[in-house]
Formats: structure tokens, C-alpha cells, sequence
């Protein structure tokens, strides 16, 4: 009767630590990153170390904020605009949005964002502009996954999922919430998505940008996407095809949070 318990209190555990779809890799090399821009992305702009994933530490998630034990809402901005920041669809409206993380549709389950909007900093927003305006000539469009991502919101990633190999930790920021991060892909006239190998987020070597065990299609669309992107002052990382950080110009960490009411 004690082993039953005991078994029923591990399969209780993995639960709540483990259960998700993703097919997670085996090694803290093999995990994609949430954390990409902060730890994997090989661009200059942050002064934080290379080399790929950080193996978990043990104990480091829960030290690492004392906000993490109950994240305050995010103060909404007052006004229309976010300053410092532009909106994408301001720029281009035709430019699509599949915001995941405003939805449950995203690998934590839970919506983090209180609603869709995607700010970015205005370099790279004029960037992104650009490369839909590039990619229209050859009647494909950008859709963008996630971001400037505030702050707040990436505590409330890292509440619901406090690992460093797949979350960064809020006090290190990422990219993302620099506004100089996007996550997105290429949709056909007809708001399609092309064929990628992997969905988004999807936690496995055959999201890495160096896996080659694909059709020649989904070769040929990832460099698509690539070459479009670094053709506008973009660089993609190693672990995720659908991540790119915007390079030559590096952004302070923001707190500042759109607003959802108008
Ligand atoms: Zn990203």
C-alpha cells in the first residue's frame, strides 16, 4: 500500500513538472530555447555568454526573483501608444498576428499576454516592414508568433515554467524583451503557413536550424525565411527557425506593458 503511494505521489510530480506535448529533447543541448535570445542567440549585442542552452541549476529558478512566488499584474500603459516601441500593424497591416502566448495555444497552456499586440522597437519594426514588403513581390507574407515580450509577462512565463533551458529568467531578459526579437514565419497569399518541418515552439533537434533530415521544400522555405530576415538586419539562432534578433543596435529591458483597453 506504501509503494502505491509513493508511485502515485512520483506520477503526481512528473505531472506537474514534466506533462506537456512537446516532444522535449533528451539533452539540455538538444531543448530549444525560450531563452534563445538571451543564452543561444549568436549575436553580439548582449554582453551575456555564448554557447547554446544553460543547464538547469539546481535551485537557481526560485532565487532568482523573489517576484516569481506571485508576479504582480503588469501596470498597463496609459496611453495609445507604447513609448519607445511601434506597433507592426501601424507599419504594414497586412502583416499577420498568431500571437500565442495572448492564447492558451502555447507550449505553457496558459495565456500569458493579456491581449495580441506586437510592438517592436522601431528599427526593427521598420525592418520587418521591409521584409514583408520583400517577400509581397513573391506573394508571401510574414506571420508573427510573438514580440516584444514586457517583462512582466516573461515572469509569468517563468512562474508557469521556471527552467532556464526553456524559459529565460526575467532579471537576465531576452530579446524578446529588449523589443529587438521576433518569432514568425512565411504564409502563402491565402494566409497559409508554409511548411516548416515543426510547428512553432516545437521542443526537438528538428526545430535547429542545423537539421537537415527534412524535404527539400522545407529547406528550401527556412532559407527563405532566413535569407529574407538577415537580408533586413536580422540574425536567426541555431535552435529555433522561426527566431530572429535584430542586430546592430542593442536595447535596454523593458517593463513597459501595452495597453489591452482601446
Ligand atoms: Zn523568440
Amino acid at each position: 500500500m506504501q509503494k502505491i503511494t509513493i508511485v502515485l505521489f512520483l506520477a503526481s510530480l512528473w505531472l506537474a513538472c514534466c506533462a506537456n506535448d512537446k516532444p522535449v529533447g533528451t539533452s539540455a543541448t538538444q531543448a530549444p530555447l525560450l531563452a534563445e535570445a538571451a543564452s543561444a542567440a549568436p549575436d553580439t549585442l548582449r554582453p551575456t555568454p555564448k554557447g547554446g542552452a544553460q543547464k538547469p541549476s539546481s535551485g537557481a529558478p526560485t532565487k532568482t526573483s523573489e517576484k516569481a512566488a506571485g508576479a504582480p499584474a503588469p501596470a498597463p500603459n496609459a496611453g495609445r501608444r507604447l513609448a519607445g516601441f511601434v506597433e507592426v500593424k501601424s507599419l504594414d497591416s497586412s502583416i499577420q498576428l498568431d500571437i500565442r502566448y495572448a492564447t492558451v495555444h502555447n507550449f505553457t497552456k496558459a495565456k500569458i499576454y493579456d491581449c495580441p499586440r506586437c510592438f517592436l522597437r522601431p528599427e526593427a519594426a521598420k525592418a520587418i516592414a521591409k521584409a514583408q514588403n520583400l517577400l509581397r513581390r513573391q506573394g508571401l507574407r510574414l506571420k508573427l508568433f510573438d514580440c516584444y515580450r514586457p517583462r512582466p509577462y516573461q515572469q509569468r512565463l517563468w512562474d508557469k515554467v521556471p527552467n532556464p533551458d526553456y524559459v529565460t529568467p526575467p532579471a537576465k531578459g531576452s530579446m524578446h524583451s529588449r523589443g529587438a526579437a521576433v518569432d514568425l514565419t512565411l504564409v502563402d497569399a491565402q494566409g497559409k503557413e508554409l511548411d516548416m518541418g515543426t510547428p512553432y515552439d516545437f521542443f526537438g533537434p528538428e526545430a535547429h536550424t542545423t537539421y537537415t533530415q527534412l524535404s527539400a521544400q522545407v529547406l528550401a522555405n527556412r532559407r527563405l525565411l532566413r535569407r529574407t530576415l538577415e537580408s533586413v538586419g536580422f540574425q536567426g539562432i541555431r535552435t529555433e527557425w522561426w527566431h530572429f534578433s535584430f542586430r546592430g543596435k542593442t536595447f535596454p529591458l523593458s517593463d513597459a506593458v501595452w495597453n489591452c483597453r482601446e
